[in-house]
């Protein structure tokens, strides 16, 4: 017989745990709050751990259609433009950068039309009986939804979390703002390698990404001691504390449509005791939100994803399964969690001391430093699973 899984939320990880959950046999319907998938959203850059976890979901090679490889991971300098580290071929993995609207559509063209239901604003998740069920919100009324399984993919305030894990605290506000842009077509980077670079100034960090189509996908992220500070024009902030950094920074600024420009406050999450509850398990920043510092947070819900459907992949118990998911994704995700909000103490550090240390640091031994934290963070291989 044919399981059924309801997943809220249509972001990375539930598009990606739908895609998995359907080849290894089960039946899926993705709630999703937003009236449409839309366009929404900037860059990111994807590191070896993802690019694996979409082979194994069988996207490897559209993930890779859609992505440009980008070298600001080891491509490090300070605002005159003096680099502290240079990407070099053959010692530094480039990363995969691409656009978080491409990504989604990759992921929602392998599931069929009717899976995802736009609109769909859960508000309340009952396991009382043999099935779990979710209550929700539509434009025509309200609504509900059962099945053996029910997957929490809906971001870092996750209702299905609030519901099943009353007495988990809430996101914990990191000190950090972040704005995001991205330019219009057609931007030329000025020599051959891979694009992409990260600059430090002293408490706040400016990185850019190629994008396919010429586009480039930049962030600026500051120390900001209370959230919801915000800007009339996002972009002549930006501007005014950047905007005379090295080129190519200017030009990219001058590149972006101010429309284009998002400003967010970074949170995160404190670890959770575990992240299934009899037919509930949470995935991506439902359960691990974490700040971006290491760019990981859409890495672990594609990993999650992957782990999630392989061990319910033939499982004839269900509770098990997913015990074996919390075993397999909780201390590694938390493990990353923990080095994400640690990250930022350093490097977004507004102490002259703690910068001068830190560059000084990073432009004698950056390399060295930068491979051994990389290669704690990529190491993972996938689960195998009958459709591996
Ligand atoms: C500034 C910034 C830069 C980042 N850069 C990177 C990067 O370079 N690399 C990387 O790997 N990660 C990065 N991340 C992290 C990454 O964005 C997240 O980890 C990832 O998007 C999480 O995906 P998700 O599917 O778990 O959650 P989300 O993307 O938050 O998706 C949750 C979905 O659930 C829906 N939803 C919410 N509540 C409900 C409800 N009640 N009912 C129905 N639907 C609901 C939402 O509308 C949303 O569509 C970055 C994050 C930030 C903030």
């Amino acid at each position: 017989m044919t399981r059924k899984a309801i997943i809220v939320g249509a972001g990375i990880g539930g598009l990606a745990v739908a895609v998995g959950l359907r080849r290894a046999g089960w039946s899926v319907t993705v709630l999703e709050q937003a009236p449409e998938l839309q366009e929404l959203g900037a860059g990111w850059s994807f590191a070896p751990n993802a690019v694996r976890a979409a082979d194994a979901l069988g996207v490897g090679e559209r993930f890779r259609e859609v992505s440009v490889p980008t070298a600001a991971g080891s491509t490090l300098r300070i605002p005159n433009g003096d680099y502290l580290m240079r990407f070099q071929p053959g010692r530094d993995t480039p990363l995969l950068a691409n656009h978080r609207a491409d990504l989604q559509r990759v992921l929602a063209d392998q599931l069929p039309a009717d899976v995802v239901r736009t609109g769909a604003r859960v508000t309340a998740v009952d396991q009382s009986g043999q099935t779990a069920s979710v209550t929700y919100e539509t434009s025509a009324g309200t609504r509900t939804a059962e099945g053996d399984l029910l997957v929490g993919a809906d971001g870092i305030r996750s209702a299905v979390r609030r519901a099943v894990w009353p007495d988990a605290p809430g996101p914990v506000f990191q000190r950090i703002l972040c704005w995001r842009g991205v330019t219009e077509p057609g931007f030329a980077w000025p020599d051959g390698g891979p694009g992409g670079f990260q600059t430090w100034g002293r408490g706040a960090r400016f990185g850019a990404h190629p994008l396919t189509g010429g586009r480039v996908f930049w962030f600026l992220t500051v120390r900001q001691e209370q959230p919801g500070v915000r800007y009339g024009d996002n972009l002549a902030e930006v501007r005014r504390r950047v905007g005379a950094w090295h080129d190519p920074i200017p030009a990219l600024l001058t590149a972006t449509p101010p429309t284009a420009v998002l400003c967010h406050d970074i949170f995160d999450l404190d670890p959770l005791q575990t992240f299934v509850n009899g037919r509930v398990a949470l995935l991506g920043d439902a359960a691990h939100a974490m700040t971006p510092f290491l760019a990981q947070g859409a890495c672990q819900a594609l990993e999650d994803a992957t782990s999630l459907s392989a061990e319910l992949d033939r499982a004839s118990d269900l509770p098990a399964a997913l015990v074996r998911y919390d075993g397999d994704r909780r201390a590694r995700t938390q493990m990353v969690a923990r080095m994400a909000r640690q990250d930022p103490k350093v490097s977004l550090s507004t102490s002259p001391l703690t910068y001068g240390l830190m560059t000084r640091l990073t432009r004698l031994v950056g390399g060295g430093i930068a491979n051994r934290k990389a290669a704690r963070l990529w190491e993972w291989s996938p689960p195998i699973t009958s459709a591996s």
